[in-house]
């Protein structure tokens, strides 16, 4: 069942016009999802990229390029969530890459000695 938003008459659902005032029944519109644009795309692949960045984050240049993705697709619609969360992954994972390489180019010989001869290590 459904009423007439100008007179209040009930009508049945398949009416198409009011029986006592004769309007029409509006069609309620279901409001539609915006489709996934470009930018959309941009972020969930910046919002991944940042994911992998953060997962093995040594891999500066990775963490560049979703930073980048994340930053640029500012018209993103559906997904700004995750555009920002790929901006703050990246931003995260960039810093501890930095840490890293500072670490690392500190001291090279100690981190290949690691590597190479983790044995001797203590
Ligand atoms: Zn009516």
């Amino acid at each position: 069942m459904k009423f007439c938003s100008f007179c209040g008459r009930q009508a049945a659902d398949y009416a198409n016009f009011c029986p006592r005032c004769g309007r029409p029944f509006t069609l309620r519109t279901v409001p539609q999802k915006p489709a996934l644009g470009h930018h959309d795309r941009m972020a969930i692949a910046g919002f991944v990229l940042s994911l992998m960045g953060l997962l093995s984050f040594i891999t500066t240049p990775l963490q560049i390029v979703s930073l980048i993705l994340s930053l640029a697709c500012g018209d993103a619609k559906r997904c700004k969530v995750l555009r920002v969360l790929g901006i703050v992954f990246s931003c995260v994972a960039l810093f501890l890459s930095c840490c890293f390489w500072i670490v690392f180019f500190s001291d090279p010989q100690y981190f290949l000695d690691q590597i190479l001869y983790p044995e001797y290590i203590y």
